[in-house]
């Protein structure tokens, strides 16, 4: 349930509701938005008694909120979430991108690749240290030795770090690292690891899995914000259909779909989402037209000779810098920033 507070209620009255409702043992979580303050309560109202809520001073109205995930649903909060990592905003006016290797290989390799996708405008550097396989004999990242790569590039160029965390037990040595902590599609539903990095303190970008719907994916994303971590973006980075031809469908319904449902940032992965480098530029574009808050792609100094192979989706400078051109004119005529 949302506790639909006046929009000239004072602090007071805010506090009074919230004295009650946690008198009874409820768990309350505050949105104070521009016009007024929605104060949810999560757990079985019925325990508030026969007293209406709406006699209390300040109150206007309370209203259930119907969907299974509910910190993370519109009807909690109405403004988009803003999300600010390393001094940017993701989920406001600019159209954030995240850019960088599939996984980091050595110093040289991400020191240069963060100069190039910095230069040609990314706000943050991707780059996986450790790697989610699917195969046991693939290479599975530098571990920690990867982070303090990372952490070397941004030294040398400023931008922000998102790197994947997998297990529970990494969560801390990736957190020093690291500005946003990627959750990959393959541990959606790891919910000991969505626990820990909902106690984290760091924003966190959780990419949809493999087969999720968009209603796994929210309640997925629920487990974060329930572990009081409020700053959690989402990242479609396509599921996985009858359809061979891509790598994966990239599901761009799932933009307007899930900021319809929900006030968190969206972010879209069209390197993993369609596996194709010729498909990595317009799909960012539709990405963009679409409503994303910001775009997450594979680029590689060296495709050919990437050691994860994804060579097929990774963009060359060339093709990144090119892409960041043609997305200048698109963002504006949208109103929004690069
Ligand atoms: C990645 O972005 O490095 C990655 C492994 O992607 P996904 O989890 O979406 O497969
Ligand atoms: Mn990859």
């Amino acid at each position: 349930m949302v506790i639909i507070m006046k929009p000239n209620g004072t602090q007071e009255q805010v506090d009074r509701v919230v004295e009650r409702v946690k008198t009874v043992g409820l768990d309350v979580h505050l949105s104070v938005g521009e016009q007024c303050t929605l104060i949810g309560v999560i757990g079985d109202r019925t325990l508030l008694g026969e007293t209406p809520l709406e006699a209390m001073p300040g109150v206007d109205r309370t209203a259930p909120i119907t969907a299974p995930y509910k910190l993370s649903s519109r009807d909690f909060r109405q403004e988009d979430t803003v999300i600010t990592a390393n001094g940017v905003e993701i989920g406001g006016a600019e159209v954030v991108v995240m850019a960088g290797p599939c996984a980091v290989e050595s110093t040289e390799q991400i020191i240069q690749i963060a100069k190039i996708v910095k230069d040609a405008g990314a706000k943050f550097l991707r780059g996986g240290a450790f790697k989610p396989r699917t195969g046991p004999y693939s290479f599975q990242g530098l571990g920690e030795k990867g982070l303090k790569m990372l952490a070397e590039a941004k030294a040398e160029t400023g931008l922000g770090i998102i790197t994947e965390v997998m297990t529970p037990t990494d969560v801390k040595l990736v957190a020093e690292y690291s500005d946003i902590l990627q959750l990959g599609a393959r541990n959606m539903q790891n919910f000991f690891l969505l626990k820990e990095v909902g106690a984290a303190g760091k924003p966190v970008m959780l990419k949809r899995g493999l087969s999720a719907t968009i209603e796994e994916w929210l309640l997925a994303a629920e487990y974060i914000l329930a572990g009081g971590n409020s700053n959690v973006m989402l990242c479609e980075r396509g599921i996985r259909t009858f359809e061979t031809h891509t790598r994966n469908t990239l599901d761009l319904n799932a933009v307007p779909a899930v900021k319809a449902l929900s006030h968190l940032p969206v972010v879209v992965d069209p390197s993993h989402g369609t596996g194709l480098i010729h498909l990595v530029a317009p799909m960012s574009k539709a990405a963009v037209a679409a409503g994303a808050d910001g775009l997450l792609i594979e680029v590689h100094h060296d495709p050919e000779h990437s050691l994860t192979g994804d060579s097929k989706q990774s963009l060359s400078p060339n093709q990144f810098a090119q892409l960041m051109g043609e997305l200048k004119p698109l963002v504006a005529a949208i109103g929004r920033e690069l």
